[in-house]
């Protein structure tokens, strides 16, 4: 079976952890050449090793980059390191973080804000902007951009955390605005957004604090949270050409928890 992203050159922000890694090894199973991105070395590294563990003899290259997708240079050098592979044909914007200060909106500090903000949309934004940069410079037709939202950008939390719920806000209209103004190239723009997750971003966060857990559980129809696996496949999905009419959506992974009212007992 050939895979369904043979010869395509992807690019993944946030790709140390949770859906970034995750999204990495299946995107190499499906025959892509992977550029892995992420703020931290270490954990890139240990990242590596991992996929090559569980991906033995890919088809397509895999790099790992150092790179804060806050700081603009870092960005365009970093979409840069696909041109020898032939240019970005897939740029997962995944990099995020919500930070333990956020909360509502007397508690939430202004450089907790900012910060927020800095990585989950201006990072976003230096993405899609480099990656459009390259996807012009090569002439390409065809072409994926997925960036990562959230369910909190379309549901109001009870538990605040308004940095992170608006900064994912803002990523849903920057993704929408970018899919209509490029359409024409064949360029697509869509925001994947996860429900809360079992990946370190939200399980550190709720560690042993069983009461914290259950108000968020509760919520999930089928009782439980969403693997970052899951949320690979989506990304996967929207990546492919098996999605070429998908543009510009807010394309929930949820398990039906934006849907819920009362849940089922
Ligand atoms: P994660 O914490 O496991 O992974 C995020 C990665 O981003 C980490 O490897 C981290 O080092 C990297 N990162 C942080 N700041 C960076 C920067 N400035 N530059 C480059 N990389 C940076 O989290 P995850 O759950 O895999 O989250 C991925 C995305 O999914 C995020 O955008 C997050 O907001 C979103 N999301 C997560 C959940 C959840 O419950 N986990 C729910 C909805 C949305």
């Amino acid at each position: 079976m050939p895979g369904r992203l043979v010869g395509k050159n992807a690019i993944i922000t946030g790709a140390a952890g949770g859906i970034g890694l995750e999204t990495t090894i299946r995107m190499l199973r499906e025959g892509a050449s992977v550029l892995m991105a992420d703020i931290s070395r270490i954990a890139l590294e240990k990242a590596l090793a991992k996929v090559e563990t569980l991906v033995l003899s890919p088809a397509g290259k895999i790099q790992i980059v150092v790179c804060d997708v806050t700081k603009e240079r870092e960005v365009e050098d970093l979409v840069a390191k696909a041109e020898p592979w032939g240019g970005v044909d897939i740029m997962f914007n995944n990099a995020g973080i919500m930070h333990p200060k956020d909360g509502d909106a007397q508690e939430c500090p202004d450089n907790i804000w900012d910060l927020t903000f800095d990585i989950n949309v201006k990072g976003v934004w230096y993405g899609s902007k480099h990656a459009v940069n390259s996807l012009r410079k090569n002439k390409k037709t065809r072409a994926s951009i997925i960036n990562t939202a959230s369910m909190v950008a379309m549901v109001g939390s009870a538990t605040p955390q308004v940095a992170y719920t608006a900064s994912k806000g803002a990523v849903l209209a920057l993704t929408r605005e970018l899919a209509i103004v490029h359409a024409k190239e064949g360029f697509r723009f869509n925001s994947l957004c996860p429900a809360p997750l079992n990946t370190p971003m939200l399980q550190d966060f709720l560690g042993e604090d069983a009461a914290k857990r259950y108000r968020r559980e509760v919520h999930f129809p089928s009782g439980r949270f969403g693997e970052a696996i899951e949320q690979a496949q989506a990304a996967v999905f929207l990546a492919s050409d098996e999605s070429s009419f998908v543009n510009a959506t807010d394309f929930l992974v949820d398990g039906g928890l934006t849907k819920a009212y009362v849940t089922a007992e």
